[in-house]
């Protein structure tokens, strides 16, 4: 099949088989654009670019993992290791409230000086405390620690964090889901099965997940095409037996500045960023939302993936520190009047949605562009 025909087959909603994925990767740059965007238009309001506004908190920065391509971890002896307490995380809540967000995205290190008890305890306090808050923690790899800690199932211990007010897992911790990969990059970073088998059972809880990619560790196409099948065969399961899949896809590109991968790990250009985009949203045919990322490669090259298949600007993150540390476009946050602008700029209309992608507003961008850029919340 010529690189034509495949595009075609692509937009007019047949799935596309793993021979089909993978030679995407060799079709020119505006063509993969112009098709994704034509899917994008069908599956999504074409008029609209949606965003919300959350806060990322992250609870501690103790971990054993000690992923090379992390900067942001500490032992639990380093000067500047810190757990908050509940009180410093009730604070940043409060925060998010005055700025008129109701979810944060919680995530930590694996840290094995916290019982499963103060994860209950944290949950429960914070929904005592603000009770319509709505609480996405925890990667994959933060249940597997409680995993090992425990000697509980993540079954076992989805259902109990969910009892105590956990909402949804967020989709960190993908990087590539090829273990060659993963090996070279973090050999005792959580292992592609257990990340799948992890997201499976928060699916079969009803939680709300994040299906993610991170490009640049020197994958090649193949192991980008092998990512996003798995990806796509994880949602058929989920949506077919639980009628609950993946929320969305994020991509984002690989942050080395500050870690021990600098030097050895290529990253990725925007060119890569927006093509694997492109590519993704002509792969993963049974996820209906994408989103642009601004925190790696800055707003410009967001925008642009608005025309290479996103239909989503993200969220706010008010302080966000794990890509941060370690490169990142030097942006841990945005306001929402930046994020509303963006969209306007790029010729859309914009919508705060929820995680579920259920619209909440659509602010007047007129009236919103006049006020005054607001106070930035001061960061810890
Ligand atoms: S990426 Fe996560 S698991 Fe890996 S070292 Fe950093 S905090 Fe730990």
């Amino acid at each position: 099949m010529g690189g034509m025909d495949l595009l075609e087959k692509a937009v007019s909603g047949e799935r596309l088989s793993e021979a089909e994925v993978l030679a995407l990767f060799d079709l020119p740059l505006p063509e993969l654009a112009a098709a994704a965007h034509e899917v994008r238009l069908q599956k999504t309001d074409p008029e609209v670019v949606t965003f919300l506004i959350d806060r990322n908190i992250n609870y501690t920065n103790v971990c054993t993992v000690a992923c090379s391509f992390c900067a942001f971890y500490r032992t639990r002896r380093q000067q500047d290791a810190y757990t908050l307490s509940f009180e410093e995380m009730a604070k940043k809540v409060e925060e998010l409230y005055q700025v008129g967000g109701k979810r944060i995205l919680m995530q930590g290190g694996v840290n094995p000086d916290l019982p499963l008890e103060w994860y209950l305890e944290l949950l429960r306090y914070l929904k005592g405390r603000f009770p319509d808050l709505r609480i996405d923690a925890f990667s994959p790899e933060e249940i597997l620690g409680l995993e090992r800690l425990t000697g509980l199932r993540a079954e076992v211990l989805l259902e109990r964090l969910k009892e105590a007010g956990l909402d949804g897992l967020p989709g960190a911790g993908a990087e590539i889901l090829v273990d060659e990969v993963r090996l070279k990059a973090a050999p005792a970073r959580i292992r592609t099965a257990d990340w799948y088998r992890i997201m499976d059972a928060a699916q079969a809880l009803g939680l709300y997940t994040l299906a993610t990619m991170v490009i640049g560790f020197g994958e090649g196409k193949r192991e980008r095409a092998a990512h996003l099948l798995g990806l796509r065969a994880q949602q058929e399961k989920a949506l077919e037996r639980y009628q609950n899949g993946f929320a969305a896809f994020a991509l984002w590109t690989l942050q080395v500045e500050h870690t021990r991968l600098k030097g050895k790990a290529p990253g990725a250009t925007a060119h890569e960023y927006l093509k694997t985009l492109a590519i993704a949203r002509l792969a993963l045919d049974n996820i209906a939302h994408f989103q642009a990322s601004w925190p790696t490669l800055g707003f410009k090259v967001a925008q642009a993936a608005l025309y290479y298949g996103a239909d989503d600007f993200g969220s706010t993150m008010l302080e966000e520190n794990v890509v941060s540390a370690a490169g990142g476009h030097g942006r841990t946050h945005a306001t929402v009047r930046q994020i509303v602008r963006h969209i306007v700029d790029a010729g859309f209309r914009p919508a705060e949605r929820d995680p579920l992608y259920r619209i909440l507003r659509y602010p007047d961008p007129e009236a919103f562009l006049r006020e005054p850029e607001p106070i930035e919340l001061p960061l810890a």
